[in-house]
This record gives structure tokens, sequence and C-alpha cells, in this order.
């Protein structure tokens, strides 16, 4: 018979994964007394070994729901906190340190925690049992404890002692039954005494009689009876302290004498039971009885809750299969599928293009720097009288201001740092694109995941970073020295700076337009930027009356006025040299000291084309190569069950979806288990009836 008690607390177990639900459980023991009653002593002689938390400041404060396996055949002795995955606690001062620390943890504000502790002791020499010890009721609240203390702890036993649990109801011998709170607790929930379990402890301090009467109550007559014990090892005389290992021995050695020497009282002809022996007999049948009853009402709840499960796994999910590894290696695929997608669209050309935009803006700011800074009437073609200075639009290899110029923009071109300015491009590039893809692949919705990924791809780019740049300086060094434009290279510059000129005089215009809104109008700012003209030429005096700032307008006005001189002359000039490119003149190689954004914009685009062959081997087509790798490296087969767990849970959705299909799992396991047990206890009872 007492494999079926096995199988119905590996059940009950499997069945405390499934949830809290107090219909979906098999009964238990619940143990329950008042402090000091001997509460701790009786559990610790049925497992044999000293392992529960023990002191003044009520070390129990939470319910410790304690299973025992019975392992025949093994000569070992452990325990696990399963919930905690703490495994194989052969050592059990260690287990008893445990169940302090985790009773401790529950602040004294709370006093008592509703949250179980799971403990499993597995052990040849304990029987098959599932027992609930609850903290023990107190009599009087101690100094530094919170009034509501008793209440508290009364709830939380009341909410153990409910059917179809057995109660193990423990009161001292040397207390008046009546007065013991375990017996009056248990007497409110089960008032014909047919679920509980009256123990006596301490029956060494009582004389005999008194104690046989006691354990005859007729006050509270219990079905189940009443066992008396001295769960109390003796002190054993010298220096060695008492091995836990036989503490069951010793004590029922202590008991036997003690109770073999009251023969009359607790002899086999006086009708009682006593005993620690006695007493694990009674719970390992009575736990079995009550099991096989409420088999049937237990096995109804699951398969309605199973039912439950089903129609919401259909509804909610459409039957659709999902696993934590499953989930995550779909996502995988699929983040590697459009980073192949990536790899074709994202390639030379894309890279020159971004870099020579870059390019672009430099040789801009070097053209405003070296260039657009002169008045005007440099700039423009040579005046037919006053024709002495070294305009630009004649300029020549003979003319040094002009041909230094050029030179000296051409250089800082060149030496603006172009390797680390490209790969820092590209690599933002790349980060960039990886960003996308993320947010649009099912780990957009996973912290874990992103992070993972973003780090994959930041770790290749900066393993790659020094070297590349490195490399792209190396290969641009000539041009440092000599920049060679051909015919063909002059032409598309020419085409392409002109393109570039028109969007910033565009940009100039949107500027300039965005100013007039912000200082309220055309006219307005027509009026500012007259008067700024005019202070610049030393008509007026630009210093206000103190009140309303220089020609009425306010310093903030006068600025917008200066920024729009300004756009408004940068927009002259671009205009001037807009139609200087696209005039003949710009049109011939030869006269590039003329054209220098012709020159420039053609000396860019052969940096930007150089530099991105050199690239494309050390950053790019690397990058490529290891980026799927990478990813298989973090979040691919070596992450632990637990890791890919957490994962997928990370997304709400997706931990629904897992969870009711673990519960659906769980309660089909369940039920199958409990039907083949059914049949068991049939076949059972078969055997009984015929034998
Ligand atoms: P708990 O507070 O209910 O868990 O009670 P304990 O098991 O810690 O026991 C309280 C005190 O009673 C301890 O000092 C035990 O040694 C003592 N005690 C427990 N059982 C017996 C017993 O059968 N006889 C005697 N004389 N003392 C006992």
């Amino acid at each position: 018979m007492m494999l079926l008690t096995k199988k119905m607390i590996e059940i009950r177990t499997i069945l405390q994964k499934v949830g809290q639900s107090s219909t979906l459980t098999l009964p238990s023991i619940v143990v329950i007394g008042s402090q000091s009653s001997g509460k701790s002593s009786v559990l610790e002689a049925i497992v044999g070994h000293e392992f529960l938390p023990k002191g003044s400041n009520m070390v129990t404060r939470r319910p410790i729901e304690l299973t025992l396996v019975n392992t025949p055949g093994s000569a070992e002795e452990y325990g696990e906190f399963p919930e905690l995955g703490l495994k194989h606690i052969t050592d059990f001062a260690s287990i008893q340190r445990t169940l302090t620390d985790l009773n401790l943890a529950v602040p004294d504000s709370e006093c008592v925690s509703h949250e179980p502790i799971q403990l499993t002791v597995y052990s040849p020499n304990v029987p098959d049992l599932s027992l609930i010890d609850l903290p023990g009721y107190i009599q009087v609240v101690g100094q530094n404890q919170p009034l509501q203390l008793k209440q508290k702890i009364s709830e939380l036993c009341d909410k153990y002692i409910q059917a179809p649990n057995v109660i193990l109801a423990i009161s001292a011998a040397d207390v008046d039954l009546a007065n013991s709170t375990a017996l009056r607790a248990s007497r409110r929930v089960d008032p014909r005494g047919e679920r509980t379990i009256g123990v006596i402890t301490k029956m060494d301090l009582v004389d005999a009689v008194r104690g046989a009467a006691i354990l005859n109550d007729k006050q509270y007559p219990l079905r189940l009876g009443y066992v008396g014990v001295v769960s109390r090892a003796p002190h054993t005389q010298g220096l060695f302290k008492m091995g836990t290992a036989n503490l069951l021995a010793t004590i029922t050695k202590n008991e036997n004498s003690f109770f073999s020497s009251h023969s009359m009282e607790y002899g086999p002809e006086a009708g009682v039971s006593v005993g620690t022996t006695t007493l694990r007999k009674k719970l390992m049948h009575v736990l079995e009885q009550t099991m096989s009853l409420s088999l049937q009402t237990t096995s109804d709840a699951i398969r309605q809750e199973l039912e439950e499960a089903t129609y919401e796994f259909k509804v909610q999910y459409n039957d659709r299969p999902l696993s934590a590894e499953s989930y995550l290696a779909e996502s995988l695929d699929a983040l590697k599928h459009s980073f192949k997608q990536l790899t074709a669209e994202f390639g030379r050309p894309q890279m020159r293009e971004l870099l020579k935009n870059e390019l672009d803006q430099k040789v801009l700011d070097l053209l405003a720097a070296r260039y657009w800074n002169k008045p005007i009437t440099d700039l423009l073609p040579p005046h037919p009288e006053t024709d002495q200075l070294a305009d630009l639009p004649r300029a020549d290899s003979d003319s040094l201001y002009w041909r230094r110029q050029l030179d000296a923009s051409s250089s800082a071109l060149t030496k603006l740092g172009v390797g680390r300015l490209a790969t820092t491009v590209v690599a933002t590039a790349i980060q960039d694109s990886v960003e996308v893809l993320l947010d649009q692949s099912s780990f957009s919705n996973h912290p874990f995941a992103r992070s993972a990924v973003m780090e994959a791809a930041s770790t290749i780019l900066n393993e790659r970073f020094y070297s590349t740049s490195d490399q792209v300086e190396n290969c641009i060094k000539p041009y440092k020295f000599e920049i060679d434009v051909e015919e063909r290279e002059w032409a598309q510059g020419r085409q392409h700076v002109s393109n570039i000129l028109k969007k910033e005089l565009d940009d100039c215009e949107i500027a300039l337009s965005a100013l007039e809104t912000t200082v309220g109008g055309r006219r307005k700012l027509r009026e500012v930027m007259s008067f700024v003209d005019k202070a610049r030429k030393g008509d007026v005096t630009v210093e206000g009356d103190g009140r309303s700032g220089a020609g009425g307008f306010s310093a903030a006005l006068l600025s917008k006025g200066r920024e729009a001189v300004f756009l408004r002359e940068r927009a002259e000039i671009i205009k001037l040299r807009l139609m200087a490119v696209k005039s003949k003149q710009c049109a011939n190689l030869k006269n590039k000291y003329q054209c220098p954004e012709v020159f420039l914009d053609a000396a860019a685009s052969k940096l930007a084309s150089t530099a991105v062959l050199f690239l494309n081997v050390e950053l790019l087509s690397e990058f490529y190569y290891n980026f799927p790798r990478e990813l298989d490296l973090r979040l691919g087969k070596h992450l632990s069950d637990a890791d890919v767990e957490r994962f997928a849970k990370e997304d709400p959705k997706v931990r629904r979806h897992l969870e009711v299909i673990r519960r659906k799992e769980l309660l089909e396991l369940v039920l199958e288990k409990m039907e083949s047990l059914k049949q068991l206890e049939g076949l059972e009872r078969e055997r009984l009836a015929t034998s």
C-alpha cells in the first residue's frame, strides 16, 4: 500500500507547481501547537534529524511544506529546497541554517508570512509523508512583538487546517488539555474529531495515571485518537554530543524504557497509543487513507482545470505550440534572415554615398573658411578699370595667393583624419541598421536579448575599429602629397558640386524664412536687417537708449537681424559661385585655381572611393561574416535553460502563452498519473478482498 502514498505525494508535488488553488491539491498533515509544546521535537523525531530553526525570537514565521521521501536501498540522507534550486544538502545543520535565514527574512513588522517554504527530505529512514509545519501559537505577546501577532498566526493556521488536511494537534502533557490552543483550534474546524490526531508530548513530565487519563480524553474524543510521546532525546553524558543520525533510535529507546516501566498504564492491555514509532505508523496510514479518499474529488478538480486551460489555449492561442527554446530559435532565425537582407542592401555604393556626404560637409566648411569669407569684389569677375587684385576668376598657377589657398584647402581635406571619420561613419551606420532590424524583430520586447544583440554588434565593430581606420588612413596617404584629377572626374565633380551648392542655397533660403517667422514677418526682418546694414557702414550707432535697445530693436531682435544678414550674404556668394561653377571657365580642368569647389569635390570623391575599398574588406565583410556567429554565441545553444526561459518570459504575451501550455501539460501529466493510481488502488482492493 505504501507505494500509493509515494505516488500521491509525487502528484502533490507536481500540483504545487501548477498553482496555488486549494482545490488542486492532495491533503497533507498540518502540524499545529503552542510555542514550547514540543512541536519541533516531534517533527525532528519523525525525520530523525535536528533541522528546524531554534531560538527564542519566534523562529518559525513561514509555513514549511515538508515532504519526506523514503528512499529504500540508499544510504544517503539529504534535503532539497526545490524553489531555491538548492539541491542535495547532506548536512542537516546547513538545512537548519537555511530555514532560520528564510524565516528571519520575514520582517518583524510583518510577523508572519503566508508564503510557504518547500523542503524535501530524502532518506531510507523516513516514511513517505507530506507535513506542513506552522508557526507556534503564542500565549502572551512578547515585548518586541506587535499586538496583532497572535491574531496573524491564528489566521495563518486557520488557512491550513481546513479539510481535507489532517490536523496534527500537539499539546504538552503538563498543560491542562482544556487549555490546549491546538485542540481548541482544531475543534473549531473539526468539531466531530474526524480528521485530527492528538499528540501529547512530554509524557515523562506527568505521572502515569494522569498520563493515561489524558490519552483517553473524553472531552474531545478523536476518531484517529491520541498518541503520547517523549520526544526529547535524553542528555547523554560525556564529552561527545549525540550524533543526530540516530536521533530516532535514541528517542525510541528512551520511550520504550519509559513506557514499559509503566506497563500498567501504557502497556498493550491499557488500550492507549504511545511512542514516536506508533505515531509515525499512524501518520502514514492516516495520510494514505485521506489521500485516497480525496483522489476522486481532486481528479475531478484537475479535469475541470484542464478543460479551462485547454479552452484558453485553443481560443487565445489557436492551439499553437510554443516552447521557450523554439521561440528563441525562431526569433534568432528571423533576425539572421533580415540581417541577410541587410547585407544585400548595404554595400560599397551605399558606404561610398554615406562617406561622400560626410566629406561634402567638410568641403563646404573649407570653402566657407578659405574662399567665401572674402569681400565679394575679390570673387567677382575683374572690373575693366580697377584691374589690380588677384581676383579668383582669373587665378592661375602664377597667382601665388590663390595657389596657396587651394593647396592649403586640399591639404586640410586629406589630413582631417579620413581614416577615423570613414570608419566611424560606417560603423555607426551598421550599428543603426542593426538597431532598426532589432526594433522590427520579436526581440524588440526583450531587453535582455536586445542588449545581447547590440553588444554582439559593437564588440565586432570595436575590435575592427583601429585596424580599419589605420588601413584607410594609410591608403589615402598619397593624396596628402598630390591629387591628380582626370577629365572625367572633373566633370563629375562639377556636376555634383553644383547640386550641393544649390542645396546649400535652398537651405539658406529656408533658414531665412524661418527667421522671418520667428521675428514676426518679412517686413520686420527687413527693418532689422537694414538697421544692421547701416550700423555696419557706421551710419547709425548700435548703442541703445537703455530701454528698447539700438534703433528701437531689442538685443534678441538685433541678433536675429545679424543672422539674417549673414544668411543673405552667404546666399549671394553661393549664387555667384554657382554661376562660376556652371560657366565655361570651370568646365576646363586647367582652371582649377579658379574653381576650388569643383577641385575639392573631385578630391573628396577620390578619398571616398579609396577609403571604401578598404572599409569593405576590413570592416563590412568582416562584420557580415562574424555577426551571425556572434549572435549564435550569445543567444544560441549554450544559453542555460533558465536563461532561455527568462528570455522568453520577458515578453508578457509569450509568457502567458508558455504558462498556459505548461499548465496544460502539467495537468495532463497529473491526471494520467492519477488515473493509473486509481487503477492500482482498485487492484489492491481486489487483492485484499480475495486473500
Ligand atoms: P516547540 O516550540 O513547540 O517547537 O517546542 P520544542 O520542541 O522546541 O520544545 C520545547 C521544550 O520542551 C524544549 O526545551 C524541549 O527540549 C522540551 N521538550 C520537548 N519534548 C519533550 C518531552 O517529551 N519531554 C520533556 N521533558 N521535554 C520535552
